[in-house]
């Protein structure tokens, strides 16, 4: 089936045809065989032809971090303004109750969020097995198969309990044997490496406080086997820091050093707490980063030094999970990004285009799919979003239309195509009735707080 985008006012290409006037896309099933100017591409015969006049468009954002499990658990009054050590030990106890249509209600939440921002393609961090409930993350993916988006969840795992020494209570850690056993379970059954893949999985012990140093080994070691990324969260907060430095001697990112976890297949989540040493070693060893700037402003954790570290390593944008956002809006993080920078580094650290590259582009590095997404170019995949310009927020910005997302604060996307799929047309997702669930989740949530 061929599809035919044109009469785009501007297309961002983020590839090698940079940014095109009166643009067009041609589509084969779920692959992009042409771009130019829509009088080039549109002799061409095509099954569907979609206008998308007054619009300017790009490559789909890419999320690269995230907890949806907490869309349920957004905005809870005790924590609303606290850090993140006493903001986890509170919500852990409410955490311990999620089940299955927990899972499946909160993974279509996020991601439906997400995609009415711009979101194509999104990871998930899923740690949370409390009493054993592996199957848990195998209803995570069905739920997100069901939305379309290309998925690349990371098989979580927490294995250090309170009682010897790390942060979460006893019900939601697991035994490192049987983590182990199910994350080489669900890379079997699930992980497709093959190009324009729209499901992968990650492993991801959850943190340095919340994981063994044995499981962290031997976590490396399964995914060099099965040839996976892998995933955590580092240099978070001052306090994680204090908690490397008085049970491991070490930095956070010297602790991971000593595991073997400074490598090409590896992304931290956040990155905040670093020194010109940790950013040295981070870039030599291509390691990837999800910057969240969003949670970090939430949680008063930090600034992340991104400004230092931009042209040295491969940075991607994540709302992170919804507990500490409290949304899954990504067009707000990348605003954020943006303006965060300047706060520390002046009105230059970042422009609105680096915003944009780090959210497509940068996303796609990230998670190593750049050979396919996070570009708009022959060959690779058709995830395509656009943004409509006659808008009220839009209303006096066209100098700039590309610039002007980010700028202007565009509310959401009105067009979105993942694997040559629509998934939302004149800004209305165009597959899915969303008043069921979302009253759905407001049951289950509510229930899931009351319960102590
Ligand atoms: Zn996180």
């Amino acid at each position: 089936m061929r599809k035919l985008l044109k009469n785009i006012d501007l297309l961002a290409t983020f590839g090698s045809a940079g940014e095109i006037r009166d643009g067009a896309i041609l589509i084969e099933d779920n692959v992009i065989t042409h771009v130019g100017r829509t009088q080039e591409l549109e002799d061409f015969e095509a099954d569907e032809v979609i206008d998308l006049s007054g619009r300017v468009a790009l490559p789909g954002f890419v999320n690269t971090h995230h907890h949806f499990y907490q869309t349920l658990f957004r905005n809870v009054k005790e924590v609303q303004s606290v850090k993140l050590f006493d903001w986890l030990v509170h919500l852990y106890n409410r955490w311990k109750h999620i089940d299955e249509a927990a899972v499946a209600s909160s993974t279509k939440v996020a991601i439906y969020e997400m995609m009415k921002t711009g979101v194509t393609t999104t990871t998930d961090m899923f740690y949370l097995f409390p009493h054993g409930k592996d199957e848990l993350f195998d209803v995570e993916i069905e739920a997100a198969v069901e939305t379309g988006v290309r998925f690349h969840p990371t098989r979580g795992s927490m294995s250090l309990s309170k009682k010897n020494g790390g942060l979460p209570p006893d019900e939601v850690v697991e035994p490192d044997e049987r983590i182990l056993r199910e994350s080489e379970r669900v890379v079997k059954r699930y992980h497709d490496p093959k190009k324009y893949s729209m499901l992968r999985i990650a492993l991801a012990p959850c943190s340095p406080f919340s994981v063994t140093p044995q499981l962290m080994r031997d976590t490396l070691e399964l995914a060099n086997q099965y040839d996976v990324l892998l995933h955590t969260h580092l240099a978070e907060t001052r306090d994680e820091e204090k908690f490397c430095l008085e049970k491991f001697g070490k930095s956070p990112v010297d602790y991971m050093e000593e595991l073997g976890w400074l490598n090409p297949s590896v992304w931290f989540a956040h990155l905040v707490w670093l020194n010109e040493e940790d950013i040295r070693k981070l870039a030599k060893n291509d390691v990837g980063m999800a910057h969240c700037p969003v949670s970090n402003m939430r949680l008063g954790s930090g600034i992340a030094p991104v400004y230092e570290m931009k042209k040295r390593i491969r940075i991607g944008l994540a709302v992170d999970g919804s507990a500490s956002n409290d949304t899954n809006n990504m067009l707000a993080e990348i605003r954020t990004a943006m303006l965060l920078q300047r706060v520390k580094y002046g009105a230059d650290a970042m422009t609105p285009r680096e915003a944009l590259e780090m959210a497509t582009l940068g996303g796609a590095k990230v998670l190593r799919m750049d050979d396919y997404i996070g570009k708009i170019e022959e060959g690779y995949a058709a995830d395509v979003v656009a943004f409509k310009l006659d808008t009220l927020e839009m209303a006096g910005c066209l100098d700039d239309p590309l610039a002007a997302i980010v700028m202007c604060d565009a509310k959401s996307a009105d067009f979105v195509m993942i694997n040559g799929v629509v998934k939302i047309e004149n800004g209305e997702f165009v597959d899915v009735d969303l008043r069921e669930l979302i009253s759905k989740q407001n049951d289950i949530s509510k229930s899931i707080l009351q319960k102590l």
